[in-house]
């Protein structure tokens, strides 16, 4: 409503989705119109308008000040993207660490920025830089971001690898090692979510 060029752009055609999924369904050697099928071109642009809503989100980090200048660590945010080279999910957790320098982010809007990032076409490095990015913008001292996330493209076909997959971003005062293993050992041995650097 604030920006409706904004909102038509990411907005997907709804109808144009559902004819392109009814012709691969017949692409694909199926009848279209049989009953487990018919109503699913519809359901699939419906599904996609969700999945790939991360093109229209804004990515506003609402702010509150603090004199805190340790490091926050958000971890375990949930996240769901689509393989830009598969169109298969890839799916997992990522975990942001900041230091604020005056600023701190609501953990909903660290949330909301993940989304942002992974509701759409992506690869898993790209969606971790995307993010580190994005908070190192903000002003704040430091930002590491580490996804795991598991990929369908990889499991269901080709060599079938059963590994998740592993990337890192980092920005500012995490890019010294000795920082950064800090951090990294804090977030994978479950201590307190503010610590001390
Ligand atoms: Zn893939």
């Amino acid at each position: 409503m604030t920006n409706s060029r904004v909102q038509k752009t990411g907005t997907i055609n709804k109808n144009k989705i559902e004819k392109l999924i009814r012709q691969l369904l017949i692409e694909l050697g199926e009848n279209p119109n049989r009953e487990g099928l018919i109503g699913t071109p519809k359901r699939i642009a419906e599904m996609y308008e969700e999945i790939f809503s991360g093109y229209k989100m804004n990515s506003e980090l609402d702010v509150s000040f603090s004199e805190e200048t340790n490091a926050i660590i958000a971890r375990d945010i949930q996240f769901y993207s689509m393989c830009e080279h598969h169109m298969l999910p890839f799916y997992g957790r990522i975990h942001i660490a900041y230091v604020p320098n005056g600023k701190v982010f609501g953990l909903s809007k660290l949330v909301r920025l993940a989304e942002k990032y992974s509701r759409r076409m992506q690869i898993q490095e790209r969606l971790t830089t995307e993010i580190a990015n994005e908070i190192s913008k903000r002003g704040v001292s430091g930002v590491i971001v580490i996804a795991e996330g598991e990929h369908l493209c990889m499991k269901m076909r080709g060599v079938r690898n059963n590994n998740s997959i592993m990337t890192i971003a980092y920005r500012g005062v995490f890019e010294e090692k000795g920082i950064r293993e800090n951090i990294l050992n804090l977030i994978y041995t479950r201590q307190n979510n503010i610590i001390n650097l």
